[in-house]
């Protein structure tokens, strides 16, 4: 099971680079994410946001570079890949449900392909994830049965039911209407209470503000500033990030 503990690195990211073709998307991100911590990160469109937590999780594979889940590194020659995936969960823009199965059906099937579990364990614990975002009441319908937010918080219990050390999430609000944004950002916020440590890509400064221990902005692949909420959209020490929350307002 997990071998991080509080006020130690959950997720570090060390040196990571990575290009596309002979575009250098990510240069030299050093990042680390304690237990329990939730991280934001920000950055204009194209800056590497995306690709970063995709590396995280050998979605894309870093060109060099290291990361390590609790300790444990997941780049490397022998590393079983299925197994340390599992202590890293995704939540991405679109929900990526599978729309002939009912929420319950999509979270067992997370549960019985990855961790190989009975139906009825299966189950058991899905149920128990949709209970986690406020869905216990849906588990029978269909994605198109539920709204954009209830879509997004089943992808969540998905994630979730996976006991995951680390949880990824790439601008899990975007493709919502404006009225369904806040339920999204409540249940993040009760899965942050309950100890989970959030690598959190999004443009919800407000949420930010609240709810993040720490803000990262990224420019052109590079981190380029990083500090507590207060220091990052109080006085941005760097040029770049006063003109990129200069244009969010
Ligand atoms: P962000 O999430 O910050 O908007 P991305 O990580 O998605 O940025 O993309 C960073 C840059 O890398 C962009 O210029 C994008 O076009 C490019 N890029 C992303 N994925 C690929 C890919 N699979 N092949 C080629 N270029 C890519
Ligand atoms: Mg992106």
């Amino acid at each position: 099971m997990s071998d991080a503990r509080p006020g130690h690195p959950a997720l570090q990211v060390r040196a990571l680079n990575k290009s596309f073709g002979t575009f250098k998307v990510l240069t030299d991100i050093d990042l680390s994410v304690d237990q329990s911590e939730m991280v934001f990160v920000l950055g204009p469109s194209g800056s590497g946001k995306s690709t970063m937590l995709r590396c995280c999780n050998r979605l894309e594979e870093p060109d060099s570079g290291e990361i390590l889940v609790g300790g444990a590194p997941l780049t490397g020659s022998g590393v079983n890949l299925n197994a340390m995936r599992q202590r890293i969960g995704m939540v991405f823009q679109s929900f990526n449900l599978y729309p002939h199965l009912t929420a319950l059906g999509n979270v067992t099937l997370a549960l019985r392909r990855v961790q190989k579990l009975p139906r009825e364990t299966a189950e058991a614990a899905a149920r128990e994830a949709l209970d986690r975002v406020g869905l216990a009441d849906r588990a029978g319908h269909h994605p198109a049965q539920l709204s954009g937010g209830q879509q997004q918080r089943v992808a969540i219990a998905r994630a979730l039911a996976l006991r995951p050390e680390v949880m990824l999430f790439d601008e899990p609000t975007s493709a919502l209407d404006p009225e369904l944004v806040g339920d999204v950002l409540a249940v993040m916020r009760d899965v942050k209470a309950q100890g989970m440590t959030m690598l959190v890509v999004s443009h919800e400064m407000k949420f930010a503000r609240d709810a993040a221990d720490r803000v990262i902005f990224m420019d052109g692949g590079r981190i380029v500033e990083q500090g507590t909420p207060e220091q990052v959209f109080g006085a941005p020490r760097e040029a770049r990030t006063r003109a990129f929350l200069g244009r969010l307002h």
